[in-house]
């Protein structure tokens, strides 16, 4: 039965799921071509919760763990995240509290994650370095310094 319903679940979904890949990887390919790379840190130039994880995944397909790590600690967390969102519409848990609190959870690691990494690397260590090139930067700071 319940072998059943993963398997139909897999089939209803599997479509969506590789479209998310393809849409994911596509625009994972055009920020990392192009001089943008992360779109927050392009306008604000502060790096955004997910910078680093585009090379902590070369870092990790090349298998260098330690770096992969380094360059995003929670890197192994998002095919996670697209399967439980994709497959399992967003619900781990049946019951609404216990799925309510498992994405309150994710969002406090993934934040709690970010603020670490600020306050050890930020302003000068890649990815979570400050960027001088970005809009603000140079159109507002620059300018009034
Ligand atoms: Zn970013």
């Amino acid at each position: 039965m319940l072998k059943e319903n993963i398997r139909q679940l897999i089939k209803q979904n599997l479509k969506v799921f590789f479209v998310t890949i393809a849409l994911i990887g596509i625009a994972t390919l055009l920020f990392y071509v192009s001089d943008i790379k992360c779109i927050v840190k392009y306008t604000i130039g502060i790096p955004c919760p997910g910078c680093g994880l585009t090379r902590a995944w070369l870092s990790f397909l090349k298998m260098d763990f330690k770096a992969a790590f380094g360059w995003h600690p929670l890197f192994w967390i998002v095919p996670f995240v697209v399967i439980i969102g994709v497959f399992l519409k967003g619900r781990i848990f049946k019951d609404n509290h216990s799925n309510r609190m498992f994405w309150i959870i994710l969002v406090a690691i993934v934040v709690g994650v970010y603020s670490i990494r600020m306050i050890r690397l930020f302003p000068d260590h890649p990815p979570m370095d400050y960027n001088k090139q970005s809009f603000l930067y140079k159109w507002v700071i620059s300018k009034t310094l």
